[in-house]
Parts: structure tokens; sequence; C-alpha cells
């Protein structure tokens, strides 16, 4: 498999960071990817993975190898009563969600229109519209980035949390995601608690019914990133104890708060960041989205330490406001 040399990369991350790759390499088995984490090991060279780059922060230029994962082929198993979508990595996940809700098939239709490939997702545990990777997910593959050994993680051992997951943690360098193995169902099982979804659609909605609402709403609330270079919410939402919450809550009676039932809430950071007065906010090459106060877009000519200068900036005056601490989405590469 061809190992690419000096391969640039700004048009492989949303944010269209300027980064170059000093190598890269797309393999489509497993054979070729153990080959290429072999031949890595031999040689000494680092490895960063990367999917479609919606959920990064590239620097300059990485040296070493580029992996990005290309395994592009999906299929359904049933399993007595059940079925079991079997997932390669490079599967795009927009693209398996439409493929899934237009069979009928229910349990991802809420995660439409997220960018980037299946392998990463279960990396920062995608979520949105009250569902998460971790409510569909049956099992992970992963290979071993030193040996090649390929063995499986059922959901529990994913450590699957907020926005979290074991591939950030213990073994966030260690594995390559080669595959996942998603529960669906034909029988209904709509998720339309969450925002104003309930109110688009009629009262049995089909999976293709739900998914195109929810791609309807964020066409709405977000930028895309081929019109306005972003990646998403650059901000989690905060947690802070429930006692914090309710201080706040007798200053700010209309802040949206999210009793987690366990002592902690959650706070919007987009609502924090909008009180600020921050929408629309510009610093060089980067800003605060004028309707969407979480996502910080990039007009072009900037680098990361803009963007990061600027996420500095934001962070500092919802500290300064709210006492709250906001911390970054995208995972920063290092090179
Ligand atoms: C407009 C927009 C909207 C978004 N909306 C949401 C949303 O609603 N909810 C949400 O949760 N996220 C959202 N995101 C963030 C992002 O789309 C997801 O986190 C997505 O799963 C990232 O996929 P990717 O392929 O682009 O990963 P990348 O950004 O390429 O990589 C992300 C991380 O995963 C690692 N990685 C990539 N592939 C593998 C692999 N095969 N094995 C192990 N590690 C790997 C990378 O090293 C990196 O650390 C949004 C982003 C954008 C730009």
């Amino acid at each position: 498999m061809a190992v690419q040399r000096e391969v640039d990369l700004s048009h492989a991350n949303t944010l269209r960071l300027p980064c170059v790759a000093e190598r890269y390499a797309a393999p489509r088995t497993l054979n070729q990817l153990q080959s290429v984490l072999a031949q890595a090991n031999r040689l000494g060279w680092a490895v960063t993975l990367l999917g479609g780059g919606s959920n990064v922060l590239l620097p300059a230029r990485l040296s070493g190898i580029v992996i990005r994962p290309a395994f592009a082929q999906w299929w359904l198993k049933a399993e007595g009563n059940q079925l079991f979508a079997h997932v390669g990595a490079g599967v795009n996940w927009h693209r398996l969600v439409m493929e899934l809700a237009a069979a009928g098939l229910w349990g991802t239709e809420n995660l439409a229109l997220i960018p980037g490939d299946c392998g990463a997702a279960p990396v920062q545990n995608i979520g949105a519209y009250g569902v998460e990777l971790a409510d569909v997910i049956e099992a992970v593959q992963v290979v071993d980035r030193s040996s090649g050994h390929v063995r499986w993680l059922n959901r529990d051992a994913c450590q699957f949390g907020y926005r979290d997951s074991i591939f950030k943690g213990a073994l966030a360098e260690n594995v390559v995601i080669s595959q996942l193995v998603l529960r669906l169902s034909r029988l209904p099982m709509a998720k339309l608690g969450y925002g104003d979804l309930a109110s688009r659609l009629p009262e049995s909605p089909t999976p293709l019914a739900v998914a195109n609402a929810v791609c309807a709403i964020r066409r709405e609330k977000l930028p895309d990133p081929e019109e306005l270079a972003n990646a998403g919410s650059f901000f989690k939402n905060p947690f802070v104890t429930d006692q914090v919450a309710d201080e706040l809550r007798q200053q700010y009676p209309d802040m949206p708060c999210f009793p987690q039932g366990d002592g902690r809430t959650k706070l919007a950071a987009g609502w924090l960041i909008d009180q600020c007065g921050l929408k629309g906010f510009r610093q060089g090459a980067f800003a605060v989205h004028q309707r969407q106060a979480l996502v910080l877009v990039h007009f072009g000519g900037g680098n990361r330490q803009g963007l990061l200068a600027l996420a500095r900036t934001v962070s500092e005056k919802v500290a300064a406001r709210f006492g709250v601490t906001l911390t970054p989405e995208p995972r920063l590469i290092t090179g």
C-alpha cells in the first residue's frame, strides 16, 4: 500500500487549519492497516489517526505518519430477533445513518448530519438530539497499534461518558478502531423529547422522517463546514455541582440547567457564551458564529494558535462572569 509524502491536510479538516503530514496512508483492509502499523513501528514513525477531520485541531506539521482507516464496507446481520449493522471505520457516518433510516431501521436517526467517519464516532461517543452512540453500540473492533492484534470491546469496556470514552483515555495511543457493531430495531422507538423535534413530525414518524427533521433543524442552526470552516460545537457543555447551579439560577433565572441526578448539573456552554455578548465576536481570522455561540468559525488565513487564542478569550470571559470553566471539544493533535 502506498505511503504518500508531504501531504497537505488543510482540506482534510473541517476547520481548514493549515497542516502538512510528513507521511500519509489510507489502508483499505485490516491487512493493509496491520502492515502500515508494523512499518511505522519498525521505522520509529509517530502515528496520528485521522478520520474526516471534523473534531481535530491540527498543528502546522505532523511528523511520522497520518493513518486514515478507509474500510468502506458495511453489512446487516440478523441474530435471533435482533438486527446488527457491522460497519467499517471508513464509512461516512451521516451516509450510514440515512441508509439505515431509509431501510426503516431505528436507532441512529437522531444522529443524522454529524460529520466524520464511523471509526471516530466512539472516540467522543457522538451525541445529538437526546441520543448518544453508546445507546446503539454493541461492540467495537480494535487493532493494537504495536502488535497488530485484533480484538473486540463490548459496550461496557468502551467506558462511554458524555463526549468521552476509553479511546480518549487508557486506549488513546494504543488502538485503531476498525469496525463497529450497531444494534438496530425494526420496531418504532422514536426519541423525540429533545428541542422542537416532535413538533416537526407526524404522530407516528418513520426513522427517515426523524432523520430528515434532525437534518433540517441542524441546517438551520449550524454553519455548513463546506461553506464556513468550523468544527461544530467548540466547547463541551460544562458540569457544575447542583449547589453551584442553584446559586447561578438565582442570579440568572432563565439559565438552562440539566440536573443529572448525581449531584451534578449540566449547563449550556452556548448560552453562557451568548450571555457574555460574544456572538459574532471576531479575533483575527476566527470568530464566534453569529447565530450559534458554541461554534467558532475560520474565515481563512489563520492557524491553530489564532484559534486557540480566540478560545482562550471566550473561556476567560465566561469564567469571569459565571465562574465556570469551559473545555474544548475537538482533540488537540500534537505533531
Ligand atoms: C458541523 C459539525 C457538527 C458536529 N456535530 C456534532 C454533534 O452533534 N455531536 C457530536 O458528538 N459531534 C459533532 N461534531 C464533531 C465530529 O463530527 C464528531 O466528533 C465525529 O465523530 C468526528 O469524526 P471524524 O471522522 O471527523 O474524526 P476526526 O476529527 O478525524 O478525529 C477525531 C479523533 O478521533 C481519532 N480517530 C479518528 N479515527 C480513529 C480510528 N479509526 N480509531 C481511533 N481513533 C480515531 C482522531 O485521532 C482524533 O483524536 C460536529 C462537527 C462538525 C464540523
